[in-house]
């Protein structure tokens, strides 16, 4: 007799959506979140691209899907999976220092913000180089910050940054931006918003807090010296499946199959730890709803 027929690993948009779908199909299921149920999607303010909602704040979104799955009957628990073992039938889920058996697993770790890998940012990481604005960001009112990214995240953030803070540069290592075009439009037509182009970030700089950083501006071949408060850093993602062992490809991201089944008969992946997800939240909660169709009917199967 196993603890769940489910475990869901990760409380975001896939991890939520998963259970959703194995819970009203009548399967018991627990929903294991080690920091921030939602993920992601906590950590941003307006949402205008998810079907269903014009518009709206990532807390709301996440209290709704949250409450959702709630009252569907999913169980939740505060914990960082630790590993995944196989005993026989079983699969044994080691949750902090407790081990809860189930017979299919969702993986759904999602992935964090990745940090440069120059001189002083671990020194001033949360004493001026931050990833989330929507958390650190009301630290700097009135102050002059920068972001560094010109992706969605990057220039959707610049804008939430430049409600507060006195001044935003936006550091950009290329000469255009990969952000959709109507959050690219408002950044480029907010009045404290600058863009640095063609530039690096080479170094975080201060004494107990960061005041300065030093930029390398790849086509003048320059460096220069930028002061300022804080840096907030959107310059991609690492997938969260070091503890796992299950097959990924040459950047970390599991590798799943049609079904959403990774190389672990009965151990599922969705979201953005999977290979090709498009890192969106209506992608993850496609890929969340599909793997927990296959978990239901991987277990009807086996029965
Ligand atoms: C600033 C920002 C703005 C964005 N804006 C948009 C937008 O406007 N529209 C859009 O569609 N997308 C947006 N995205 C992207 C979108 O939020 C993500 O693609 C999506 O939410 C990913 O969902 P996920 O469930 O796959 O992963 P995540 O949201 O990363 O969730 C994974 C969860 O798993 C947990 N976890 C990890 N490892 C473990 C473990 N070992 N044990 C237990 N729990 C674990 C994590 O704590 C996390 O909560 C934005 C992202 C950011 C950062």
């Amino acid at each position: 007799m196993v603890d769940y027929d489910v475990i869901i690993v990760g409380g975001g948009a896939a991890g939520l959506t998963s259970a959703i779908y194995t819970v009203r199909a009548g399967l018991s299921t627990l929903l294991v979140e080690k920091e921030l149920f939602g993920g992601q999607i906590a950590l941003t303010e307006g949402i205008e691209n998810y079907p269903g909602f014009e518009s709206i704040q990532g807390k709301d979104l996440v209290d709704k899907i949250l409450a959702q799955a709630k009252k569907q009957g999913v169980k939740t628990k505060v914990g960082n999976v630790q590993s995944i073992t196989t005993k026989g039938k079983e699969k044994i889920v080691e949750i902090d220092n407790e081990k809860v058996s189930t017979r299919a697993i969702v993986l759904a770790v999602g992935s964090t913000p990745r940090k440069l890998d120059v001189v002083g940012r671990e020194e001033f990481d949360g004493k001026g180089v931050h990833y989330c604005v929507m958390c650190d960001g009301p630290l700097y009112k009135d102050r002059v910050c920068a972001i560094i990214g010109g992706g969605d995240a990057a220039i959707k953030e610049s804008l939430s940054l430049a409600k507060i803070a006195k001044k935003v540069f936006v550091i950009h290592r290329r000469e255009g931006l990969r952000a959709e075009k109507r959050w690219q439009d408002l950044a480029l037509a907010t009045k404290n918003i600058e863009f640095i182009w063609n530039s690096e970030v080479r170094g975080f700089f201060g004494e107990k807090f960061l005041d300065s950083i030093k930029i390398f501006n790849s086509k003048t071949n320059k460096e220069s010296v930028l002061e300022l408060s804080a840096v907030f850093t959107y310059i991609g993602h690492v997938p969260n499946t070091k503890s796992f062992d299950f097959k990924k490809d040459a950047r970390g991201y599991f590798v799943v199959d049609k079904s959403y089944q990774t190389s672990e008969e009965g151990v599922f992946a969705a979201g953005d730890c999977v290979a090709g997800n498009h890192t969106q939240i209506a992608t993850s909660v496609g890929a969340g709803a599909a793997a927990g169709m296959s978990v239901i009917n991987y277990l009807h199967l086996k029965e």
